[in-house]
Parts: structure tokens; C-alpha cells; sequence
């Protein structure tokens, strides 16, 4: 189960943009149903006919057996019991989709989202211009003023559509984008993120730096928080010295007997905060030289470390 089959399974339905029955999914796709949580629901089917469960080449008539439960005729197997998700589909929360495709194009723009037409949708304004969304690519290629209607201005349109596999060129005019669903999205975190294309990638989201927890530290020692710098992210190495630190509550201690708490090679503890050669001048690769000398004590000729900060905890 990841988040690739996830994607693929909405991709799927929203081109089919109808129920899928269950018995009709791969094992990928039944597993990527619980993945996908609220984006995709149980479709109410009522069903005459199905794929006999017992061979699974036939169809069958369905009926009841008399006590609550429902058989299918299968031809060929005669009467076989039918399960529950049997007669199971499942259908894409469309409205699921059409939100989360603003929230990863960063439309906040008022106005909500417009049926445009039929398995058309404007899903409103991004930066660069009008984002539309649609089932399917070839309709709007054969009626071209479907798209022109909705230009505003000079602005580019921007248009989301399942890729058909057939599909490699460019289809639109030049200054409409094309971004094929399968291709230019993905599954994330329950939502949907944009992939950029390569050259305009937008600046990552920093991570949510984490909450102290140990002192100024995060509870893995990945982060440190420091009044006169801010939040410093740290190495595995770095956060196994601090951590190490830590556990000597502020008493000075013996190098070696840091870094062999630390679990690393090395003597001196300020070793793995040193800049790299390799890294000098990029931005912010000392910053955990920074909080190094801010929270450690050194007594060189004694060869001891101590980190205050840790004293009384
Ligand atoms: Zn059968």
C-alpha cells in the first residue's frame, strides 16, 4: 500500500467518473481505498447481476437465500453465496478532489469552484491566471471555444485533465498549460501536492520546527531553539552529542567519554559541528557551530565539556 497506487486509484476514477465495484479492484487498489480515507466513498449499488465470486468468469443473477443474505446464479457453479463487499463500489469524493487540487495550486481567490460545463470545472484563480479542471481532455480539444470562453484578459489558462495514454504532445494552443492529473500531482499527507516542473519548482515549505522539549532541544536533539538565533536543525551526529551532553547534566565531562556515550569516532565533541570544507558558504551550515558555542563550556586544558543548560534536569 502507497501512496503512488493511492494516486493512480483516484487518477482512475475520477477519469471514469462513475463507481468502481470492489471485485473489479487490483489487491493495490483495495489497499490503497483505506489509504485514501474521505477521498473516495462507498458508491450504493444495486445490483441484478455479478461477477460469480466462486469462478470469477461468469455473471450471475442475484437473489435472496431466504435468510437475509443474497446468492448470485452463477451458470456454471450454480448457487453461491455472495459477501458484502461482493456487491461493494466505490466512487471519488469529487468535491474531495476539486478542493484539495485549489489547495495545491494555492488558489485562495474568493470565488469558489464554477461548473463550467458538463465534467468541466473552473477551479478559480491561481497567481498565473484561471485553473480549469476537466474529466476529459479530448472533449475540450474538439471544442476549443469551451476553453476560450473562460480566459481572462492575457492571462494563461492553466488545465487539469487525466492523461490518455496515447496522449504526448501538447494539445492546447501555446498559452494554455496542460497539467496531465497522473503526472503533475500526487497523493500527500491525505491531500494532494503539485509537482513542479523541473525549473520552477516553488521553495519547499519548511518543516514545522519541532517544539523543545529537552531544555532549547527537541525531544530527538534534531532541533535546537535559541533566543538569539532562532530554531538551528541538526545532524544525527550533532544531535547524538548534544543528547549525549545532556545526559551529564552540566557536569564537565571528558570528551572521549561524550563521544563514546555519542557513539562516534571522534575525540572532541565540537568535531561534528565543524563546516566541512565542501560546505563552506552555504547558508546556514554554521549554524550549529552557532549553538555548539552558545550552550557548551570547554575547559581545554582539562579536556572536560559541560553543557549548563542541562544542569538540575
Ligand atoms: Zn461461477
Amino acid at each position: 500500500m502507497n501512496s503512488h497506487h493511492a494516486w493512480s486509484l483516484v487518477c482512475r476514477l475520477f477519469a471514469e467518473g462513475t463507481h468502481v465495484h470492489r471485485w473489479a479492484l487490483s489487491p493495490h487498489e483495495v489497499a490503497a481505498c483505506t489509504l485514501l480515507g474521505s477521498a473516495i466513498k462507498p458508491a450504493p449499488v444495486n445490483q441484478q447481476y455479478v461477477l460469480c465470486p466462486h469462478c470469477n468468469l461468469h455473471r450471475g443473477q442475484v437473489v435472496g437465500d431466504g435468510k437475509g443474505g443474497r446468492l448470485c446464479q452463477c451458470p456454471e457453479c450454480g448457487p453461491i453465496q455472495i459477501e458484502p463487499q461482493d456487491l461493494a463500489a466505490v466512487v471519488l469524493n469529487e468535491d474531495w478532489l476539486r478542493q484539495k487540487l485549489r489547495l495545491a495550486l494555492e488558489i485562495n481567490s474568493r470565488d469558489g469552484i464554477d461548473q463550467v460545463g458538463p465534467d468541466v470545472w473552473r477551479l478559480g484563480d491561481a497567481r498565473q491566471g484561471p485553473v480549469i479542471l476537466a474529466r476529459n481532455l479530448s472533449g475540450l480539444v474538439h471544442a476549443p471555444a469551451t476553453l476560450d470562453a473562460l480566459r481572462v484578459n492575457a492571462s494563461r489558462l492553466r488545465v487539469i485533465t487525466p492523461k490518455p495514454i496515447d496522449q504526448t504532445a501538447h494539445p492546447f494552443a501555446v498559452d494554455i498549460d496542460w497539467l496531465p492529473l497522473q503526472e503533475r500531482f500526487a497523493f500527500y499527507g491525505g491531500g494532494i501536492s503539485f509537482i513542479a516542473p523541473q525549473g520552477q519548482r516553488p521553495t519547499e515549505t519548511q518543516r514545522e520546527p519541532a517544539k523543545p522539549v529537552y531544555g532549547p532541544f527537541a525531544d530527538d536533539f534534531r532541533s535546537v531553539l535559541l533566543p538569539e538565533f532562532g530554531h538551528i536543525a541538526l545532524t544525527d551526529a550533532q544531535a547524538s552529542v548534544f543528547g549525549s551532553l545532556w545526559s551529564f547534566k552540566g557536569e564537565p565531562t571528558r570528551g572521549e567519554r561524550i563521544m563514546a556515550k555519542a557513539g562516534l569516532e571522534s575525540d572532541k565533541p565540537i568535531d561534528v559541528f565543524k563546516v566541512k570544507s565542501r560546505d563552506k558558504g552555504k547558508l546556514g551550515v554554521d549554524r550549529p557551530l552557532l549553538a555548539y558555542r552558545a550552550l557548551v563550556v570547554t575547559q581545554r586544558r582539562q579536556g572536560l565539556y559541560a553543557m549548563p543548560c542541562a544542569s538540575g534536569q
